[in-house]
């Protein structure tokens, strides 16, 4: 029979998956013998059955009872024992943090009967009716569904409360103890598809399917007078990464109050004047776990009456930054090496380390001052609710969402916003936690804000901010300005770009070694799409080992458009090879540059690839302006071709048409111009590399015929060029046998592949059904963003090992979108691929997850 109930004494973090993370880890935590309360955790098993059938599974209830019964004996009371009862905590408890998108009832176990038990035990009349009016609170909101606001009017009245419960139930509230247990489990199950956790893990990519554990735990109270409390503490400080115990404590309160932002908190170091006994141990359980879990823990805590309890632990979430320089410092400390340091950072990461910051050399004026909460520089018209941010961002306007304090329902807006401002709560508040998982800039804290939700504005240091009036705030630095301030290169840019040392500062030092390391590991090299001699500088500059993708159209417009219009114009062979002729040259200088760019390093240029009408200006355009002339009685002349041209040229589906090789094979020159160019420059650039590429074939024949006649030139020019093809069509990935026996290298065009594969448009979906389909799981994130392992994954592994059984020393690479996005740098490591390439800003983000996924790959091999 399945297990579904696990004691403390039973678990650990390795059952995670099962006991979700909260469970796992408060196991853990008595497992190493420290103080934790006594309790329970029920799987996601049970989550899971109970959401699949709409009934807790068979046998949940008889375990519950059974544990139950051990965790009285452990805590020394009984549940319902009207002279001293045991109370306790339901919180959910997810694989994958969820901050407070889930639910809790804290006080279970009081009723009418037992309420005065806890007034005789504590000695505190008051404080008994407290923990019972939230009880009727927390309850009634969770389990009911009555609304949050709906207690306001109760004052201090468990009377009242009751009243109120009963008036929106129909209802008294449960005098059974037992009876709003399994009610509060069930809400903690259901909660799992609230509206706001559904969002949060579409956000976070956490799979639906997983489901929460349940944690009931026995209560302890922060809120028993002045040597009691809660707080809430990191073994290193989680915006910067320096070393150092950083956390916030609030005196006579419960753990929900610290989170929630409520009322602002004391730093963590001023506990040590007011109970240095309990400071001690503290400190001395942050060093132990962090020992443990060779990590950035972040911890939950109770201080009853002088008795310090541990809540909660789990490996803590970061900011970009702080992850880079702590996974360099424990290295440092000989806790980890440098490949599990590798591990421990991401390419999102780095890529928001990459972000802008504010240049305020022009002397912005700063309005208030908050606690740097999760970096980044963000600017946008302040909202102060969060539904109204939802909108006015989906307007295209950017926004920041202004509030006291957030809490889970403002997830929407805190999504749709560039950035976050509170005027409540400290580092570990909702917004700021929030915020830091999204890698979203906030800051919080700043108490000089007076914010009024009902006017919709804010007032400050004389100043008053109104819904759209612009502000600027700095996560960094947790400054808020007002109007707009702009923005400069990032210190990480600065550094790839050589303007800043290496050894700048404690982050440029990390990002600068674990990068090496990632260079030092990867077997996928790294290159970049580039068309110009500037991009090509930077890529190399941020480390590209050459040019995957010269999308040579690029060079075709500007000042050159009218030579192409000659070209799309002309009637004869003579017009048409006079255009070409004059375009050859333009051609030759800018593969020249490339080449001077990335002597000694591989360039691959395409051969155009897009429909020739693109370069024409747009129909409509053509037509007004050829009636307008007809209409003043004037010759519309060049405009009365053009538009000729665009109407013998319309295409209904132009993506499906004349484009890339079937160009080459429909106008005679063209490509050998191209081809010319790129053979002559090759000649003027020694040490040159030049690849030549052919866009969209689908058939082993369109390639040969493109090939013959390159190599036909090449030869005349006497210069040596590896000839390939885009592999973007899928009847190319499954032909890529016969396809590589005329083709040097392959290229895979994500970009194509994903929209043939698919059969939808990448310029025309996102808007149109993307939103749906990602409500409906139909896939987790755009297929045109990250790779679809399943259905263009296998065209990919099809032509990989098709083409690679046909012609062992072909090499391989990709150039989509994909090439710079970290997940499918890692299936592009695994299918075999030589190399990825990507636009100049994500080289790096490709180097670091190149790097790890080889690091991750040699640990599986060795397992
Ligand atoms: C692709 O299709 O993935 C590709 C790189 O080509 P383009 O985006 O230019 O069509
Ligand atoms: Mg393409």
């Amino acid at each position: 029979m399945t297990k579904y109930v696990y004691d403390f004494a039973e678990g650990g973090r390795d059952l995670n998956d099962l006991l979700g993370g909260k469970g796992g880890n408060l196991a853990e935590m008595a497992g190493m013998g420290l103080p934790v309360p006594p309790g329970f955790t029920i799987t996601t098993d049970a989550c899971r059955a109970y959401l699949r059938t709409g009934r807790e599974p068979y046998g949940l209830a008889d375990e519950v009872e059974l544990h139950l019964e051990r965790l009285e004996e452990q805590a020394g009371r009984r549940f319902g024992d009207p002279d001293d009862p045991l109370l306790v905590s339901v919180r959910s408890g997810a694989k994958f943090s969820m901050p407070g998108m889930m639910e809790t009832v804290l006080n279970v176990g009081l009723t009418d009967a037992t309420v005065a038990g806890l007034a005789a035990r504590t000695g505190d009349e008051d404080f008994a009716q407290d923990c019972y009016r939230r009880l009727i609170q927390m309850y009634g909101r969770t389990v009911c569904g009555i609304p949050g606001d709906a207690f306001d009017s109760a004052g201090s009245s468990v009377q009242r409360h009751k009243a109120i419960f009963r008036q929106y139930t129909g209802h008294e509230f449960p005098q059974e103890p037992r009876e709003q247990l399994d009610t509060a489990v069930r809400a903690v199950f259901d909660s799992w598809n609230a509206d706001r956790a559904v969002l949060y893990r579409r956000q976070e990519r956490i799979p639906s399917s997983l489901g929460t554990a349940v944690n009931v735990v026995a209560m302890v109270f922060g809120n028993l007078g002045a040597d009691s409390g809660t707080g809430v503490a990191f073994t290193r400080d989680p915006a910067t990464g320096e070393r150092g115990v950083y956390g916030d404590y609030l005196a006579d309160a419960q753990g929900e109050d610290v989170v929630a932002g409520i009322r602002n908190t004391m730093p963590l170091q001023d506990l040590e004047q007011r109970d240095q006994a309990s400071y001690d141990e503290l400190m001395s359980i942050m060093s132990t776990l962090e020992e443990h879990y060779k990590d950035l823990c972040d911890i939950e805590f109770t201080i009853e009456r002088g008795k310090l309890w541990m809540l909660q632990t789990r490996v803590g979430k970061r900011t970009a930054a702080a992850a880079f320089v702590i996974a360099t410092h424990l290295v440092d400390e000989g806790v980890i090496d440098l490949d599990e340091a590798l591990s421990r950072v991401t390419g999102t990461q780095l890529a928001q380390l990459m972000f802008p910051a504010f240049d305020l050399s022009g002397g912005a004026p700063r309005i208030a001052t908050g606690v740097a909460a999760s970096p980044g520089a963000a600017v946008g018209a302040a909202v102060f609710d969060s539904h109204r941010a939802a909108e006015i961002a989906a307007s295209g306007t950017p926004v920041i969402l202004v509030r006291r304090e957030t809490n889970p329902d403002d997830l929407p807006g805190m999504i749709a916003a560039q950035g976050i401002l509170t005027s409540r709560g400290g580092k570990t508040s909702h917004a700021a936690v929030v915020a830091r998982g999204m890698g979203k800039t906030c800051v919080c804290g700043a108490e000089e804000l007076e914010v009024d939700l009902d006017k919709g504005q804010f007032t400050t240091n004389g100043h008053v901010v109104s819904e759209g009036d612009v502000i600027s705030i700095d996560g960094t630095a947790g400054a808020v300005y007002l109007g707009t301030v702009p923005v400069q290169p990032s210190p990480v840019v600065r550094y790839f770009e050589g303007e800043i040392a290496p050894d700048a500062d404690p982050l440029i030092r990390a990002v600068d070694r674990i990068l090496r390391h990632a260079d030092d590991r990867r077997r996928l090299a790294v290159r970049a799409n580039a068309d110009t001699g500037a991009d090509a500088a930077r890529a190399r500059r941020f480390g590209a080992q050459g040019i995957g993708l010269c999308r040579t159209e690029h060079m075709f417009l500007g000042d050159r458009r009218t030579l192409v219009e000659r070209l799309i114009l002309a009637r004869t062979p003579q017009q048409r090879e006079a255009a070409l002729a004059e375009l050859l040259p333009w051609q030759r200088a800018d593969f020249t540059e490339l080449f001077r760019e990335m002597t000694g390093r591989p360039v691959t240029i395409r051969l155009i690839d897009p429909p020739l009408h693109e370069f024409l200006p747009p129909l409509e355009d053509l037509a007004v302006r050829v009636a307008r002339a007809e209409e003043r009685g004037e010759d519309p002349g060049h405009d009365r071709d053009l538009l000729d041209a665009v109407h013998r040229m319309h295409e209904d589906n132009p993506m499906l048409g004349l484009r890339g090789v079937r160009l080459g094979l429909v106008i005679p020159g063209l490509f050998a111009m191209q081809v010319r160019a790129v053979a002559e420059a090759a000649a003027l650039v020694p040490g040159s590399r030049a690849e030549i590429m052919v866009p969209l074939v689908g058939a082993v024949q369109e390639l040969e015929t493109v090939r013959d006649e390159a190599q036909r030139l090449l030869a005349e020019i006497g210069v040596d060029a590896r000839i390939g093809t885009m592999i973007e069509v899928p009847r190319a990935a499954l032909t890529a046998g016969q396809i590589a026996r005329a083709a040097d290298f392959f290229s895979f065009g994500t970009n194509d592949l994903t929209q043939m594969g698919w059969g939808f448009s990448r310029d025309d979906v996102e808007g149109a059904f993307f939103g749906r389909y990602l409500e409906l799981g139909i896939f987790g994130v755009s297929p045109f963003e990250s790779i679809d392992r399943d259905g263009v994954g296998r065209l990919i592994r099809i032509a990989v090992a098709e083409g690679r059984a046909a012609r062992p020393d072909l090499h391989i690479g990709v150039c989509g979108e994909h090439g710079g996005d970290p997940d499918s740098v890692h299936f592009f490591h695994e299918v075999g691929l030589d190399y990825v390439s990507c636009s100049p800003f994500r080289v790096p983000v490709a180097r670091l997850e190149a790097g790890r996924a080889a690091v991750e790959s040699t640990g599986s091999d060795t397992r």
